[in-house]
């Protein structure tokens, strides 16, 4: 059966219901948000990934064509511009790759690339590139971080260096490039990373290579100190949150150290972007939620009061379908369903069950003295007044009909139920109702007594032996109270 409060807890766990919904795709959509910024920047990386290493790979190539042919002394021996045409072949086809040198032992210029006429012996034993390995005989690859350029002035390269070996395993010298670092802003133009996001590619040692968005101040200008840097070393690749010291905003860096090179690249959406669509979805998803939690508790709770209006007016409906609507005591209805019920608990346990039965005296004389309406009055007053005797909850007093009215008194036997009529024939008399047609000056009732216990109790021999003394009280002259009895139908009191 569906209550008011069965309702109301009906709409609260479907609002929840609805909210825990709500709730869920909101955080899936969070993760989504997440999951695919992190996994379309994991695809950018490898993209540019894939680029540095061909790039770098044709790069080495063309170092090692160098190594090969400084090994070959024909091919040494050849006039420079024929040598150079020759050693420095591969170099022509690659991409932002800058002037080769090859160094001898000494450091000094074997051959230049740029420069078939380059007065060899030039001295660069001073050059990194050339003492790195020199230093080092392990070190067969090196990479510069970024500096400005001594042939284009103000553009940024790095250099590339191997080692050359002698036959017999020791330093021979070295061969030296330069890549255009212009060629790592290339790689990074074009991504979309909105306003606050970041893509760099950044050497091991902190050294920035290329950004996103560019900013040539910052190329070569060194971030090991910085946190997030710091992180990023830690992990051959992976993605985390970082606070940027520089502007203060929250990225999710998705990063990868390159396999063979010193590079890290790093491509970094910032959080409010990310979330920007999330945010915006979320708060949609949240106002038809509160939307639907205010269509549906305010109707929960209309349909609750109404229902619960409904249960009362049923409720009083039942009661006043059970009692009298004049007096406001048990019906005649009321009256023979409590009788029987008395009438069989007797029966059950032994106990006496007593029954009163009145009658005003000469009531129709009052009416047609008084009126009908001075009458009705009467018959609530008597009411109330015999009210005040009868208050156990054993006791059930009932209006008859008319004037008569009867009282069941369980667990009475008949000695104690004819004093507790006359108690009430007294407050009747007590009341001093002016009737001028009465047996006295005033409102009067005569009662009839009967009671019985056990086995031979039954709703029509006590009504029976009730009625019977009424008769007898009414013949004794009224305003009294009489008993059955079976010796001589009725006794005086
Ligand atoms: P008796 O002493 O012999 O009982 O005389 P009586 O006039 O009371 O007897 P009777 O049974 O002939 O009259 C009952 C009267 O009670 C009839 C009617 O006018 C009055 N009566 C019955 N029901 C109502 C009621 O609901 N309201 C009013 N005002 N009077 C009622
Ligand atoms: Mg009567
Ligand atoms: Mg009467």
């Amino acid at each position: 059966m569906l209550t008011p409060g069965g309702v109301i807890a009906c709409a609260i766990a479907l609002w929840a219901g609805v909210v825990a919904l709500c709730g869920l795709i909101v955080y899936q959509s969070y993760v989504d948000a997440i999951y695919l910024a992190r996994q379309s920047s994991r695809n950018l990386l490898q993209a540019i990934d894939r680029d540095l290493e061909r790039s770098f790979n044709s790069y080495n190539l063309s170092l090692q064509a160098v190594i090969n042919g400084a090994h070959n002394a024909r091919i040494m021996s050849l006039p420079a511009d024929l040598r150079n045409a020759v050693l420095f072949d591969n170099s022509a086809t690659a991409q932002y790759f800058g002037t080769l040198v090859l160094l001898n032992a000494q450091g000094r210029v074997v051959a230049d690339s740029s420069a078939a006429d380059a007065s060899p012996n030039d001295d660069l034993s001073d050059r990194k590139s050339y003492l790195v390995h020199k230093q080092d005989p392990r070190l067969d690859f090196w990479m510069s971080p970024p500096h400005l350029s001594r042939r284009r002035p103000g553009a940024y390269e790095i250099t590339v260096s191997r080692r050359v070996g002698a036959p017999d395993g020791s330093f021979a010298g070295v061969v030296i490039g330069t890549i255009n670092a212009d060629y790592f802003r290339a790689l990074l133009q074009g991504i979309d990373l909105k306003r606050s996001g970041i893509a760099a590619i950044l050497m091991t040692d902190g050294s920035l290579l290329a950004t996103v968005p560019y900013d040539l101040a910052q190329v070569g200008r060194n971030f090991r100190s910085s946190p997030v840097f710091q992180k990023l070393l830690r992990e051959q690749s992976g993605s985390l949150w970082g606070t940027s010291t520089v502007d203060g905003v929250k990225r999710l860096h998705v990063f990868r150290r390159l396999q063979n090179l010193p590079m890290i690249v790093d491509i970094a959406p910032a959080k409010t972007e990310i979330l920007a669509d999330w945010k915006k979805r979320s708060l949609l998803v949240s106002l038809l939620g509160l939307i639907f939690g205010l269509l549906v508790m305010p109707t929960a709770f209309l349909f609750a009061r109404e229902l619960r209006q409904r249960r009362l007016s049923e409720l009083e409906l039942r009661r006043q379908a059970h009692l009298d609507s004049l007096t406001g005591l048990d019906n005649r209805g009321t009256f023979d369903r409590s009788l029987q019920k008395a009438c069989a608990l007797s029966k059950r346990t032994g106990s006496p069950v007593s029954l009163l039965f009145f009658d005003l005296d000469k009531f129709k004389s009052y009416n047609d003295t008084y009126g009908h309406q001075a009458g009705d009055d009467v018959l609530r007053r008597v009411t109330d007044a015999a009210r005040k005797t009868l208050q156990r909850s054993t006791d059930h007093f009932a209006r008859y009909g008319g004037e008569e009215f009867v009282a069941i008194l369980e667990g009475t036997d008949l000695e104690q139920a004819v004093a507790i009529a006359e108690q009430v024939r007294a407050s009747i008399e007590n009341l001093a109702i002016e009737h001028s047609g009465g047996p006295t000056e005033f409102v009067t009732v005569s009662i009839g007594v009967a009671g019985a216990s056990g086995s031979g109790v039954t709703p029509q021999t006590l009504i029976g032996m009730a009625d019977e003394a009424l008769y007898d009280a009414k013949a004794a002259g009224r305003n009294c109270v009489r008993r059955f009895s079976c010796a001589n139908r009725a006794a005086i009191t």
